[in-house]
């Protein structure tokens, strides 16, 4: 039997496509607060925007003859022929969003126009209208929306947690923020301020305002037009650099991405500005005609590209540059001794660092790194530290194994490597012994020290978030939440302050997974304000884990070709006798412990 939808069924089913997430409401808000020419639009949410929402606005309003049509679906007032689509200059024009948001949630209106003197109030559970009457009323709209998909439960399943959603809802706010500096425009999550722009038009006041960063306000403004492209934001004076590129944006058309094009313009316009190894502060805005990008880029990489490259590069170097020659950018004597006072407090405190570690049964991931790079730098090839086993992490000092040859229990190019016997065990023998190699214990090792490897390269590998999530910490730890933060950059976190306590993580390093990373983080956390200092145990438990799962399994079959590779691999390891948790990767049988079981011997 064919049968029609009822109303609400078919707006269930509808609403599904328009909102997936509390994002989804916040961007279909506050576009219709843009359209209705507000200039003043506050945002609030609780739990991520799960439980609550509220966007209000002093733009237009709605009438109250109008106000229950604007939940209809195809209700609009943006269009009403077809040929006006080509003439449309609003973001909205679907007349969806309202009934798609009201069909899921509990939604509640109150707005009123310059015209009325009473505004109008609607209540609508889940697409049935539960009360609707005229009440008072500021100037525009507050649109409330709680309780999202109470009405499909199924749908909600497929919400990230609080810390995820709200992420991605302050890092789409921050966006149209920057990219609408001519609205004021507050963020407000669990009653705590995010942030609150000024509406001035002023981008440099808007990014201070979104990034709290004292020193942006030296940051210098351009904006230029170079054919079809704009090009406009803010860049440092060469005395203000960083240690890396995080505090670097690139806005393509509005949207943030990543880009080696623009970065390789920005490098070329600082040239013989600042030293090698320190990167500039930017905010990079370029608009350009959509048909000039590629649209089809990885998902998960928000990596852009342009069709004109060249010109691109060149377009933003050029920039750059005379932006750095103009007056303004010289750098004044203040920031000079600033940065020169801040270098030696940073060595002072390396220095602490360095001292000997009390009895500790965790090590300090400073004076790790430190001690670390320092090891490389200075006998590279004559003695290798052992890379860091957890039985290591957890003993007062580090022994070095590997000190000289004779240590070795059997040369990896004598032996002969055999069959593989109950699928786990590779046989090998040589003169004198023979070896049995467990092929999960050995690619276990082989593993985790590429990954530590990987994890000590001074370049922490990120991972660029599609979307962004966001942490709360204990406010303590805001105080001075250099100390922590500089810590997770150097692990390839991206961590930005939002908000009193609240931090927002942009890129993960590539050693966790994404669903790792928000339990990863509140390890962190916890662990930091306990001990107020970092251990490194956190890292090394997840470099552990990753090993572990990459591995092969005992009875994965591999070839003989495969063992042999594994061998070669695990030959190059810095410690091939036991696998990260500690268990041995290699059992040796020596001639005499032989002889001795067949009582050749005694
Ligand atoms: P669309 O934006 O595609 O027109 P919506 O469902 O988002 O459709 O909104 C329906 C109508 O309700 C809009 O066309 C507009 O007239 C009105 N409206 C919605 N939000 C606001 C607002 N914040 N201020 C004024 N009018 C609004
Ligand atoms: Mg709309």
């Amino acid at each position: 039997m064919i049968k029609i939808l009822e109303k609400n069924v078919a707006d269930k089913i509808a609403a599904g496509e328009v909102i997936e997430r509390p994002v989804s409401i916040i961007k279909e808000l506050i576009e219709n607060s843009i359209d209705a020419g507000s200039t003043d639009i506050t945002v609030e949410i609780r739990r991520g925007g799960k439980e609550y929402i509220r966007v209000t606005d002093n733009g237009s309003g709605i009438a109250p003859s109008d106000a229950q049509t604007a939940f209809l679906r195809h209700a609009t007032s943006k269009i009403s022929a077809v040929s006006d689509l080509s003439t449309l200059t609003t973001l909205g024009f679907r007349g969806e969003a309202l009934a798609s948001i009201a069909a899921v949630t509990r939604t509640e209106m109150v707005t009123r126009t310059a015209d009325e003197g009473a505004g109008s109030r609607i209540v609508i559970h889940g697409g049935e209208i539960v009360s609707s009457s005229l009440t008072g009323a500021p100037l525009g709209t507050t649109m409330i929306v709680s309780d999202l998909f109470y009405n499909t439960p199924a749908r909600a399943k497929f919400l990230k947690s609080e810390a995820a959603e709200s992420g991605i809802i302050i890092d789409l706010v921050s966006r149209i923020a920057l990219t609408r500096t001519d609205i004021r425009f507050r963020l407000i999550s669990n009653g705590n301020s995010i942030f609150a722009t000024n509406g001035s038009s002023d981008l440099k006041s808007a990014v201070i305002s979104v990034y709290k960063e004292r020193e942006y306000k030296d940051l210098v403004h351009f904006d230029r037009k170079e054919g079809k492209v704009r090009i406009y934001g803010l860049i440092s004076k060469p005395s203000l650099t960083r240690a890396n590129k995080r505090s670097q944006y690139f806005y393509v058309n509005g949207r943030v991405v990543k880009s080696n094009i623009i970065e390789k313009g920005l490098y070329s316009g600082y040239k013989e500005r600042i030293f090698e190894g320190r990167h500039p502060v930017a905010f990079i805005f370029i608009e350009t005609d959509p048909r000039d990008l590629d649209v089809n880029i990885h998902p998960n990489k928000k990596e852009v590209r342009f069709n004109n490259e060249t010109e691109i590069i060149a377009c933003v170097s050029e920039v750059v540059r005379e932006t750095l020659q103009e007056k303004q950018a010289v750098s004044d004597i203040d920031q000079a001794v600033k940065f020169a006072e801040k270098q030696s407090e940073y060595h002072k405190t390396n220095q602490i660092d360095h001292e000997p570690e009390e009895k500790h049964t965790q090590v300090d991931i400073k004076t790790f790194l430190s001690t670390k790079r320092e090891e490389q730098a200075k006998i590279p090839e004559i003695e290798h530290p052992d890379i860091v086993s957890e039985r290591e992490v957890v003993s007062e000092e580090p022994e070095i194994k590997i000190k000289s040859p004779s240590h070795i229990p059997f040369d990896f190019d004598e032996i002969t490597v055999g069959q593989i016997l109950f699928g786990t065990y590779i046989t090998a023998w040589d003169d004198d012994s023979f070896y049995l190699i467990d092929q999960h214990a050995a690619h276990e090792r082989v593993n985790y020290e590429k990954f530590v490897n990987a994890y000590m390269a001074s370049d922490k590998a990120s991972q660029l978030l599609l979307m962004p999530f966001s942490f709360d910490v204990p406010l303590e730890m805001t105080q001075d939440d250099s100390e922590w933060t500089c810590l997770l950059e150097k692990m390839g976190f991206a961590v930005e302050k939002f908000g009193e306590n609240t931090y927002l993580v942009r890129e993960i390093p590539q050693f966790i997974e994404i669903s790792e990373a928000e339990e990863f983080l509140k390890v962190f956390t916890d662990n930091f304000y306990e001990n107020t200092r970092l251990n490194l145990k956190p890292v090394i438990d997840k470099l552990i884990t990753k090993a572990c799962k990459s591995s092969i399994k005992a009875h994965d079959m591999i070839s003989h070709e495969e063992a042999l590779s594994l061998m070669t691999q695990l030959k190059n390891c810095i410690n091939p006798f036991s696998c990260p948790h500690g268990r041995p990767t290699v059992v040796r049988f020596s001639i005499t412990d032989i002889e001795k079981l067949f009582n050749r011997i005694v």
